[in-house]
């Protein structure tokens, strides 16, 4: 069991190990291979993640503001495993040949602006972090990863995963596991370790939508659109819209996510299930915003923004603890007879999470 004491950061990927666990057991060993390689490599690299420290602890008040612009740096790994690489592409140049690196320093890009424009806060820890990425890790390495200190992009194996660069989501969702830990710190494990996932990806789908200037209602809020290879059948990893129905493909299996409490999954696996019951989360999201209409950053974003860093929000929060704080924080942002708290009430109890 990972309990993330508060000072670790949690390394997370975006593929998760059910779904890697299935694809290595297959008879195919173009298929298997890649993804037994990637599970070696990512349990390698949750061992060697207890050396860092740092997150978790407060940083040292700075004298001056931190600064209205991200601080990128792009490394290539060549198909190796050491970190970061060769640095490629610094902050302020223009885009290379290169068109993986070019969106691994968008999509960086999209995330800082994100929270900078919509909620004020300077990167990920809120005090100007440097914004570092290694893309073409390893070979056929079917993940991204944060690590706590910086992006990791693998090519995918082109068989069942494609460059994991391409959904600009897919950057938000691990990039704003660096926000959770430096604010409501939510353990990575059951409802508050699905509540973590559920974070992510609420923000890494604003961030796609804030980089398209979709509303609500325009929105495709799915999770790694255009991540799996045209054999899969499959639009993405995941759907906040139908949790669900992201996938079912011979290969890859069912889309394993429940929209609903009733039908919440009781599992050891996945961390007790975290990329699994983040779909009534998400879903709860959702229904807010699609509810409220509009940009969804600016309303339902605003509320769950509130409760994520607001300070009251327990590292060990169930879905209702989260949603109480919903509620409380849509009526103190919009008011207690808005249309904000309203939404917000409604969504839960669509999604049967106790709030009264
Ligand atoms: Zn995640």
């Amino acid at each position: 069991m990972t309990t993330n004491g508060g000072f670790e950061p949690v390394f997370c990927t975006v593929v998760p190990p059910h779904v890697l666990d299935k694809l290595a057991r297959n008879d195919d060993p173009a298929l298997s291979g890649p993804a037994q390689r990637t599970l070696m490599r990512d349990s390698e690299l949750r061992g060697r993640r207890r050396v860092t420290t740092e997150f978790g602890l407060a940083a040292a008040p700075t004298a001056k503001a931190p600064s209205e612009q991200p601080l990128r740096t792009i490394y290539d790994a060549e198909h190796k495993t050491d970190l970061p690489g060769t640095k490629v592409r610094a902050e302020g140049t223009d885009p290379g040949q290169d068109a993986t690196v070019n969106r691994a320093y968008s999509g960086l890009g999209a995330t800082f602006e994100l929270y900078l424009k919509a909620y004020q806060r300077h990167s990920i820890d809120g005090d100007g972090l440097p914004l570092d990425a290694t893309v073409h890790f390893d070979e056929n390495y079917n993940n991204a990863f944060w690590n706590g200190e910086q992006m990791v992009f693998g090519d995918g194996d082109g068989e069942i995963f494609l460059d994991f660069t391409i959904p600009i989501d897919v950057i938000g969702h691990e990039l704003t596991h660096g926000v959770t830990q430096h604010t409501a710190n939510l353990t990575y494990y059951g409802q508050p370790g699905a509540l973590n996932e559920s974070m992510s990806d609420v923000f890494g789908s604003l961030i796609k939508q804030y980089t398209l200037g979709q509303t609500a209602a325009e929105a495709d809020w799915l999770i790694g659109a255009g991540l799996l290879a045209p054999s899969v059948s499959g639009k993405a990893l995941r759907s906040m819209k139908e949790p669900g129905s992201a996938y079912d493909d011979d290969v890859l299996g069912k889309d394993p996510q429940p929209a609903t409490m009733d039908d919440y999954v009781r599992t050891g696996r996945d961390n007790g299930g975290v990329h699994i019951n983040s779909g009534i989360p998400n879903h709860a999201f959702f229904l807010a915003a699609t509810a409220l209409g509009g940009y969804a950053w600016e309303k339902a974003g605003q509320i769950w923004y509130d409760v994520l860093t607001g300070g009251e929000l327990s590292d060990r929060a169930f879905f209702t603890d989260f949603a109480k704080l919903t509620a409380a924080a849509a009526k103190a942002r919009f008011g207690e007879g808005g249309e904000e708290l309203q939404a917000v009430e409604k969504a839960w109890e669509q999604v049967g999470v106790q709030i009264l």
